[in-house]
């Protein structure tokens, strides 16, 4: 190959300097902004895209997932703050989770401004600069060009630990038995269907469930008749906050990596072919979509998964199922094990017994060579199977949480974050309304060998049914 010999700069001015600086505005960038500001800190958000949100937004994934115990939500805080802000813009389904793109954006700008968070808009990382175990400054692209930003403390929230890679972290990727290829990225997208199609006196949104096999079968026929490249199981669907709004989450493209420039530019470009054929499948064969119009496209593909950084502790398998618990714990998960197959068909769910949950340790935040980092985003250090659970957006928000509370004291204290007590930062997360307990037991969750949990684990639609596997 040939090679270009590059005069870039050896040294640039520094014209940003914040005590802290975030990565990356999704919901892991904007709980760590909006709880380091709280605490005190002077914050500079950078983010790539215009505007904030990360997948809620640009990725347009719909809903937020339920990450509850009975009705109690575990992710009291910035992340429900959030939810709430979207409601005054009309941005919410009812009580629902279901949520309005564009009013997310809104309410997280909203939260992180009366906060004082700083907001560095169009501006993408491009180098770290590091040495003893410490970031000294960050390379930031934008139109202007290249420019310098410095920060006491750094936080990774770019989703797929871009900071973290650039500072020489360790990091996995792939499952944990060596197969390389991550979760697969999909298009989202959204039909505003026509009135005419719609039989009267029908609730859209409940009629989607009444002719779901119609929906399916079409689906399937199409994949027989080679109609799709579409490896997905099935069709899945979501209403919209309109009544007449469907929302997708139903594209797979698989064995793309979203940390290769190329492969995430073909990707987008494979997901927008199966829309367009699944668009197409449904106007042909589905009544109801007929004359559907296209009512939007994600900006970005979806990304579920990427780097994982190996940090001071690697949330497991094993502790998922144990439902373990921390000294440190600084978030609580319920929500099931769900992978999505990263070779095609099938979806993989292991479901913890009702009223069980798991935590998320201020350790697995911290990577093992930096000290003025934390990793704050759904590529926090965790197996591939965890990973599926902790990434959905609630608890990947009070992940964040933690992230900017610890980073704030760091800088009143005059430490690093790698020297906070992760204890100090539970109980004060418990002072700021996060539902969190202390002393926890550890959770007898009945693990796999347990009968009663015969049909908790299953693989929906590797034969494109739902099938229940015996452990
Ligand atoms: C298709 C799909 C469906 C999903 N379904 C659901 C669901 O129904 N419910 C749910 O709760 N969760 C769902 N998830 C999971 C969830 O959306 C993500 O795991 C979550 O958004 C992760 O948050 P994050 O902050 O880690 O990263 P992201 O949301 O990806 O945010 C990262 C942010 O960092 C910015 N950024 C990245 N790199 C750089 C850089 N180098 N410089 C500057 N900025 C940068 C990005 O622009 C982005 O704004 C789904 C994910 C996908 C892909």
């Amino acid at each position: 190959m040939s090679e270009l010999s590059l005069s870039l700069p050896q040294s640039l001015p520094i014209r940003d300097e914040a005590d802290v600086i975030v990565l990356g505005g999704g919901p892991g960038g904007l709980g760590s902004a909006i709880a380091a500001a709280r605490h005190g800190a002077d914050v500079l958000l950078v983010e790539h895209y215009g505007f904030l949100g990360g997948m809620a937004t640009a990725g347009e994934v719909n809903p937020f997932m339920p990450n509850h115990l009975e009705k109690e939500s575990l992710d009291t805080g910035i992340f429900e703050e959030w939810l709430e802000r979207m409601g005054t813009y009309g941005g919410q389904r009812g009580s629902s989770r279901t949520f309005d793109p564009q009013a997310a954006r809104l309410a997280a700008e909203d939260l992180c401004k009366e906060a004082g968070v700083r907001l560095l808009y169009h501006h993408r990382l491009a180098h770290s600069e590091y040495s003893d175990n410490r970031i000294n400054g960050i390379v930031l692209h934008s139109k202007s060009g290249l420019s310098a930003a410095q920060a006491k403390q750094y936080i990774d929230s770019t989703g797929d630990a871009d900071l973290a890679a650039m500072s020489g972290c360790e990091f996995n990727f792939g499952n944990d038995a060596g197969d390389p290829h991550v979760q697969p990225m999909t298009l989202c997208f959204k039909l505003l269907l026509d009135e005419n199609d719609i039989s009267e006196g029908k609730d859209p949104g409940n009629y989607l469930r009444e002719i779901n096999d119609q929906i399916q079968d079409a689906y399937h026929r199409a994949q027989d008749e080679g109609r799709t490249s579409n490896p997905r199981e099935n069709v899945l669907m979501f209403r919209g906050v309109e009544d007449k709004v469907v929302h997708f989450n139903s594209t797979r493209i698989i064995h793309k990596s979203s940390v290769n420039g190329e492969e995430l530019s073909e990707a987008e470009i494979e997901g927008r072919k199966q829309l367009r054929e699944l668009i197409e499948i449904l106007r042909a064969e589905v009544p109801l979509f007929k004359n559907s119009k296209l009512y939007s496209i994600a900006p970005q593909i979806g990304i579920r998964e990427s780097r994982r950084i190996v940090g001071r502790y690697t949330v497991t398998l094993d502790d998922y199922r144990r439902g373990r618990t921390y000294e440190d714990g600084i978030a609580r998960v319920t929500y099931p094990v769900d992978i999505h197959n990263p070779n095609g068909t099938g979806t993989y769910f292991i479901k913890l017994p009702q009223g069980a949950w798991y935590e998320i340790p201020y350790r697995s935040l911290i990577p093992t060579n930096i000290n003025n980092m934390l990793v704050a985003c759904r590529a926090v250090s965790a197996d591939h199977g965890t990973h599926s659970s902790l990434r959905v957006m609630p608890p990947v928000c009070s992940i964040g949480q933690a992230a900017g509370t610890a980073a704030a004291f760091a800088v009143r204290d005059n430490k690093d974050v790698s020297d906070i007590d992760g204890s100090v930062i539970r109980d004060q997360l418990i002072k700021d309304g996060r539902n969190l307990v202390t002393d926890a037991p550890e959770m007898t969750c009945p693990n796999l060998d347990d009968p009663e949990r015969a049909g908790m684990e299953y693989n929906h639609g590797a034969d494109r049914k739902p099938k229940v596997l015996t452990a």
